[in-house]
């Protein structure tokens, strides 16, 4: 290396437990002294200003400055140092971020972006929302959308001038697009850049503008598209339709239209992910006999063979009657059943007998519950699964 860095702390003049609030304090201070809007064609002043924001950048970031504290100027020479670390380029975007914090208030705002160029730009996309049903979601389906689209005004070709005339040159930033301010501010002259509020930086202006379009250059119709929902789709997902959005500038491609999928709710079915969850009732004599139900799918009606002793809220498993797998092919869900036994309230006196002959039959079991009832009600429990099975 040709000449030996300055220790960045020496550069700012702080000690080495200097705090955030004092490293900024000092950069700040070197900064105005030496920024290049305050100094035009001042080298010295340009040298010593990239040195403060070198080592400000540097001790600003804790994981760079522990690197600095440990290697020296080894951290980021490339060398190898602190392994790995490389180059550090401090005309890079960590410096342009260190450089607004400290001076958009000196600078009134942001600096310039620099005007807007002629080169091709993709259109903005465009977002709208489809409500479909719950089969709708699970199966995949085709719907039409009707929306204003933006296109480019075939009178004047997009450039929002009258036909026979053309785009002038704007006199306001003499087609640069920008303007440049200098003002006097307290540490000096101050140079400020901004894009052209006339011409909004193109550089160009319509002087009369195009009767069709009113000189945006687009007009807007109704249009209707159609969308493709795949199957599988979950609420508040979104289906991209590329090349729908807005147009483009300067010969870019159109944005794209996001269409969010906003799923109704089913009366039976509840779904999470690929899997679809039920609840369906069972007789309390399909319950202890065992025997079969229907059962409501997204694909139909099913049978199931319930067997025999079943408890209530037993779930049962349909495999592969669930949702179709957004990103797997050929993959579907499963449909959870959850089986509830109905108490009968509503029972005919021969229904009484027959369920009091029951009763006497299983009455050794019915006594035991209603001994242990009085005891505990953990062998309550317990009793009460022995008498069902
Ligand atoms: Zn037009
Ligand atoms: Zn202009």
């Amino acid at each position: 290396m040709a000449e030996q860095k300055r220790d960045y702390y020496e550069v700012l003049g702080v000690d080495k437990n200097a705090d955030e609030d004092a490293l900024k304090k000092a950069y700040r201070q070197l900064a105005k002294k030496y920024h290049p809007d305050v100094n035009p064609g001042n080298k010295e002043a340009e040298a010593k200003f990239k040195e403060a924001s070198e080592a400000y950048a540097v001790l600003s970031d804790p994981e760079k400055r522990r690197q600095y504290d440990q290697f020296g100027h080894a951290a980021f020479d490339g060398s190898g140092g602190a392994g790995g670390f490389g180059g550090f380029d401090f005309n890079g975007a960590d410096f342009s971020d260190i450089f607004g914090d400290i001076f958009g208030d000196f600078f009134g705002g942001s600096r310039a972006r620099g005007a807007r160029s002629n080169c091709p730009m993709k259109g903005a996309n465009l977002r709208t929302s489809v409500r479909i049903t719950f089969e709708e979601a699970v199966f995949g389906v085709e719907k039409e959308l009707e929306l204003n689209l933006k296109d480019e005004c075939k009178t004047c070709h997009g450039t929002g001038a009258k036909p026979g005339t053309s785009k002038e040159t704007c006199p306001k930033c003499k087609g640069q697009g920008q303007i440049v301010y200098t003002s006097q501010s307290f540490f000096g002259t101050v140079r400020n850049v901004q894009v052209c509020p006339d011409c909004k930086g193109s550089g160009k202006i319509v002087r009369e503008k195009c009767p069709d379009c009113g000189g945006t250059g687009y007009v807007t119709s109704r249009k209707k598209i159609a969308v493709s929902i795949p199957a599988g789709i979950d609420n508040g997902q979104c289906v991209r339709i590329p090349g729908k959005g807005e147009p483009g500038t300067n010969g870019g491609e159109r944005g794209d239209l996001l269409v969010e999928v906003i799923v109704a709710n089913h009366p039976i079915f509840q779904r999470q992910d690929t899997n679809i969850y039920s609840t369906v009732p069972i007789s309390f004599a399909v319950a202890a006999l065992g025997g079969e139900v229907l059962i409501d799918t997204v694909d139909g009606r099913v049978a199931y063979e319930v067997k025999p002793g079943t408890q209530t809220d037993t779930r049962v498993r349909l495999k592969g009657k669930g949702v179709p797998s957004l990103r797997y092919r050929d993959v579907r869900g499963d449909h959870y059943v959850t089986l509830v036994v109905q108490t009968p309230d509503k029972l005919s006196k021969e229904a009484k007998d027959l369920l009091k002959q029951f009763d006497a039959l299983t009455g050794d079991s019915l006594n035991a519950v209603k001994n242990a009832g009085n005891s505990s009600k953990d062998s309550d429990d317990s009793k009460k699964k022995k008498f069902w099975k």
